[in-house]
């Protein structure tokens, strides 16, 4: 519904300038004054795009929590794709038109900040395109793509020095408030910068759970929140203090501590197991809308791949601290048996509650007498009844994600019963 009632902002906030533009049209002209007119609609729409691209990707909770952090990347990548194609077609028709009139315009200091601008479009743009293909870390990626941030106050004084129309009211009216957004998203994210700076939580304790995956856990006041969401983790080690990363909460909302599970895959996570008790970390939540609690209902599949298994954990932990009713079937993808953590604590729950049953899920394994392979149809259909009759949360490698959301679609489950949750934020 959110996301719905997003949208509809979004295509008001596109509809509101191209309606004022059309007004603005003479009849009865050369038709290059309208290839001319083409390319300042162009730049008007990606200019409102642009704005938006700020909104949606600087964690604004009231317009993630409910829409998810993941959907609303997805709008900001699809827009990012737009972006470069409507800025870069503004210049181009220009340009003919002016040709085509006769007209020779110098390029002049106006038109010269129009061109950086369009520069950084390209460089934010190109630096996404290329992260995955070509190596380039992700910090560096971030970093070349925070460039975009100039693009707006350069876009605006261009536009509003340069454009004619600009001035008027109520086109005018509607550029400022453009510009107000901006700023306002900018204010917003240096005050949590600060507000998280001056409430540091502390390392309290490090748990080797298997070869490579970690258990942190904090000390600190911790905002509510539900089973299943994330947050974004600072450490501070050595008076440094890292990037932002995202980690889901595997504890319980239900009990006092705030834990997390990373598994070492890089930079970061390989620096884990040197944290130290009392080590600052500043911790941004709750964000994410993967959770049990957002679904009405009693009956779940809960399939985990890997560090995928970190939601479940914390939504199994809470239901358990909670005693709720709910019937939970967990399937765990795992390579090996070695890779299996908290597996102590997940068959004491088995233990204790009739309405929870696991099964783990070797692929590497021979030897192993519980099931093997990939979690596909059959395996579904042997360990889940009803399949048609229960939510599903899906969380692992997007490989096996993409081979599970089929497999539950050949079996006549709803996409609006399928819940996932992507390891990453592009
Ligand atoms: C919603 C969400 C929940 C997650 N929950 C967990 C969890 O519970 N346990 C766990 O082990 N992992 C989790 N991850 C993945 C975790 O964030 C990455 O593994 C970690 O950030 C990798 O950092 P690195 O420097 O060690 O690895 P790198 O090798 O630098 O990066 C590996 C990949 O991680 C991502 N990544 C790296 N740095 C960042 C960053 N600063 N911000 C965002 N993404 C980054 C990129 O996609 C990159 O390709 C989660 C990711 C998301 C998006």
């Amino acid at each position: 519904m959110k996301k719905t009632l997003f949208l509809i902002v979004m295509a008001l906030f596109i509809g509101i300038p191209v309606f004022m533009w059309s007004r603005m049209l003479a009849g009865g002209l050369p038709w290059p004054v309208y290839l001319y007119d083409a390319g300042r609609l162009f730049a008007l729409i990606g200019f409102v795009l642009i704005v938006f691209q700020y909104v949606l990707s600087s964690r604004i909770k009231w317009i993630e929590q409910g829409i998810g952090l993941d959907r609303l990347l997805g709008i900001h990548r699809r827009c990012g794709a737009l972006i470069p194609a409507l800025i870069t077609a503004h210049p181009l028709l220009i340009l003919v038109s002016e040709r085509l009139q006769g007209l020779a315009a110098p390029l002049g200091f106006l038109k010269t900040i129009g061109l950086i601008a369009l520069l950084l479009v390209w460089v934010t743009a190109g630096a996404a395109m290329l992260y995955g293909r070509v190596p380039l870390s992700y910090e560096a990626w971030k970093g070349v793509h925070r460039v975009g941030y100039a693009i707006l106050p350069l876009a605006f004084v261009h536009s509003f020095l340069m454009g004619s129309t600009l001035h008027q009211s109520p086109m005018g009216v509607f550029w400022v408030t453009l510009a107000l957004i901006y700023l306002a998203v900018l204010t917003n994210t240096v005050r949590r910068h600060f507000v998280l700076k001056k409430h540091p939580f502390r390392v309290s304790h490090v748990t080797q759970e298997t070869h490579d995956i970690w258990r942190l856990h904090f000390e600190g006041d911790h905002p509510d929140f539900a089973p299943g969401q994330f947050m974004f983790v600072q450490l501070e080690q050595e008076g440094r203090i890292s990037a932002p990363h995202p980690f889901t909460i595997a504890s319980s909302p239900a009990q006092k501590g705030l834990s997390i599970c990373v598994k070492t895959v890089g930079d970061f996570t390989s620096t884990i197991a040197d944290t130290t008790p009392s080590d600052p970390a500043y911790v941004d939540m709750p964000y994410g809308v993967f959770s049990f609690l957002n679904h009405d209902a009693d009956r779940f599949v809960f399939i985990a791949g890997g560090i995928g298994i970190t939601p479940f954990l914390s939504m199994l932990r809470y239901m358990k601290d909670r005693r709720l009713r709910k019937e939970v079937v967990l399937l765990w993808a795992n390579k090996r048996e070695a890779d299996i953590a908290f597996r102590f604590e997940l068959d004491r729950m088995i233990a204790e509650t009739p309405y929870l049953k696991v099964h783990y899920i070797l692929s590497r394994q021979e030897d192993w007498p519980g099931e093997k392979g990939h979690v596909d149809q059959a395996m579904l259909k042997k360990h889940v009844g009803d399949l048609t009759k229960r939510e599903y949360f899906v969380c692992g490698p997007p490989s096996m994600m993409e081979e599970v959301v089929r497999a539950l679609s050949f079996l006549g489950v709803l996409k609006q019963h399928i819940h996932t949750e992507r390891f990453a934020l592009r």
